[in-house]
């Protein structure tokens, strides 16, 4: 069977909801048996997103071959539960740069390079890579920004080319459009659909799907009014509703015969979607028997997008133990010294079941990062640092633990006297040249007995990265002799991948990203066991309070923890 290949477009609006349907659709094709990846074409000018700023563009997420992408890349993991690559993202950058390379090269031959073809080629040479590697069945491809938008136009253009090469047949075009509600009429208004869907047609790439965002149930006159004047027939306009949970999606678009109108039209053959794990998925994230706030600790709080991989990781880890997870977000910049007696600023830490100290660059808001992982060391809150979190973690035991005054990363201070997070040797001499980070998949062993080998219940594990920094191995023994557990090391370099405090009951800090790996059927055992604390905490913190037992806070059996000191 030739590679299909589905086409997703968006027009009205931007922020839809395309990579969730991408990632929906992929999930329910998947559920028939189907192999499929997708691949995002991003119209900006960057090569990749690794050095846009996290409050416009969201996260950057990182696949196993070090790929610094878009946050979609991230839902298409989690959905799919197929691991992505370079390949899976395309930007405009990227696409631009390939083809003045070549012309530098003299690969042209003198000819005058220009959007069409060349531009348009080495787009088309980018989808067809994944589609001719016969990995899949099905290459969704996601063509990011708005119908209409200038800088989509070549994607739009080398797509409708794809359709002619490799077949009508073999390919089909969705597109996503906004349904709005207009109060004051009392009326769904379909006018917007239509122009959008009277664009992308004029530039050759008319819908054979037209997924219908909308806040309220579009009627049977409404979907024939859309089906009439667009060009399709009625079970072709598929209503996408507000979801309470993105992880719905799926199931909201299999009940709309989204995937059944897609396989008919290209001929799949294929069985039924089986979708019971999802459902059950679903049902925990909806009907949760917990609940638990986490006070996640940032510098980026005012922009969730930053930290999508986390909330989601935590949604997963929440589910595995039956618990919603609240999130509060609080602005690392904001909080102030408790010990200094401004508990004010500490309110939501209080409050909290549980802390996680997020990634991060620079030296904004770091003292607030130090006081939140004191306050959760001191008081044995269960406590997560990832990546600057668990640098932070690192910093702040050393200067309140190890004796080691004015311990810093020489990322925020080039001078402390130490420098327990600092570049390797190696890497200063390439950091003159401009710089590298350690991206994408490492192995990483762990200590047997430790809460780390615990989690993952394995002794090796491969987690990824984005960092510069690193524990610093000439400073390790003296934060080892005070109680510091280096529980995961890197074999091939020696580094430190994990920390831990034994005396704590979960205190665990991780040079690496263990969200980007979470996905619904593989939730991440690290998050998994980090609400599960939290929730431990929360039921030992209720326990307490109606005075049913005693609050053995301490992980060595010493009961250290009273109300009082934990301040409530
Ligand atoms: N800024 C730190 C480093 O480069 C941590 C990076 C991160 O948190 N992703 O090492």
């Amino acid at each position: 069977m030739p590679t299909k290949y589905i086409i997703v477009t968006g027009g009205v609006a931007s922020s839809l909801g395309k990579g969730i349907i991408c990632a929906s659709l992929g999930r329910l094709l998947i559920a028939r048996g189907l192999r499929v990846t997708i691949q995002k074409l991003d119209p900006y000018i960057n090569v990749d997103p690794g050095t846009m700023n996290p409050y416009e563009h969201g996260e950057v997420y990182v696949t196993d071959d070090g790929a610094e992408t878009d946050l979609d890349l991230g839902h298409y993991e989690r959905f799919l539960d197929e691991r992505m690559s370079q390949k899976n993202n395309v930007t405009t950058g990227r696409i631009y740069f390939d083809v003045i390379t070549k012309e530098r090269r003299g690969d042209y031959l003198g000819k005058t390079v220009q959007v069409i073809p060349h531009i348009t080629d080495e787009i088309k040479s980018h989808v067809l890579k994944l589609g001719n590697s016969e990995d899949y069945d099905v290459v969704l491809v996601e063509v990011g920004g708005t119908v209409g938008d200038i800088e989509g136009l070549p994607y739009i253009e080398a797509m409708r080319q794809l359709r002619y090469e490799v077949g009508r047949q073999n390919t089909l075009s969705i597109h996503l459009t906004l349904v709005p509600y207009l109060a004051a009429a009392g009326e769904l208004k379909t006018k917007p659909t239509q122009h959008s869907v009277k664009t992308i047609s004029e530039i050759g790439l008319s819908p054979d799907i037209i997924v219908c965002r909308s806040e309220h149930k579009l009627d049977t006159g409404i979907r024939r009014k859309i089906a009439q004047f667009c060009n399709v027939e009625v079970a072709d306009v598929i209503e996408s509703l507000d979801a309470s949970s993105i992880y719905e999606v799926p199931l909201l678009m299999q009940r709309e015969g989204l995937d059944e109108r897609v396989i008919e039209k290209l001929g799949l053959p294929c069985k039924n979607a089986d979708l019971k794990r999802w459902t059950e998925f679903v049902d925990r994230v909806k009907y949760p028997k917990h609940t638990v706030r986490i006070a996640l600790v940032g510098k980026y709080v005012e922009h969730h997008d930053a930290y999508k991989s986390i909330c989601e990781a935590l949604i997963h880890g929440g589910a595995m133990n039956n618990t919603r997870v609240e999130i509060a977000w609080v602005h690392s910049d904001k909080l102030g010294d408790i010990s200094a007696g401004d508990n004010d600023s500490f309110a939501p830490l209080l409050d909290a079941d549980a802390i996680l100290v997020a990634p991060g660059f620079g030296d904004r808001g770091i003292n607030g990062k130090f006081a939140a992982i004191r306050y959760a060391r001191e008081n044995k809150v269960p406590f997560f640092g990832i990546c600057l979190g668990m640098q932070c973690a690192v910093i702040e035991f050393a200067r309140h633990v190890a004796g080691m005054e004015g311990a810093h990363s020489t990322e925020m201070d080039v001078n402390t006297p130490y420098p327990v997070i600092d570049l390797m040797s190696e890497q200063k001499d390439v950091e003159k040249m401009g710089g590298t980070m350690r991206l994408g998949k490492y192995r990483c062993r762990l200590a047997e007995g430790s809460k780390a080998f615990e989690a993952y219940g394995a002794q090796e594990i491969e987690e990824r990265h984005r960092h510069r920094y690193e524990v610093n191995n000439e400073l390790r023994d003296q934060l080892e002799e005070h109680g510091l557990l280096c529980s995961g090391i890197n074999p091939e370099k020696n580094l430190v991948e994990i920390v831990e405090l034994p005396n704590h009951p979960w205190f665990v800090g991780v040079q690496f990203h263990p969200e980007l790996k979470s996905t619904v059927y593989t939730p991440h055992p690290l998050f998994v066991k980090f609400v599960g604390e939290a929730l431990k905490y929360a039921q030992q913190k209720v326990a307490a309070k109606s005075g049913e037992g005693s609050w053995d806070r301490s992980g060595d059996g010493s009961d250290l923890h009273s109300e009082e000191n934990i301040g409530r």
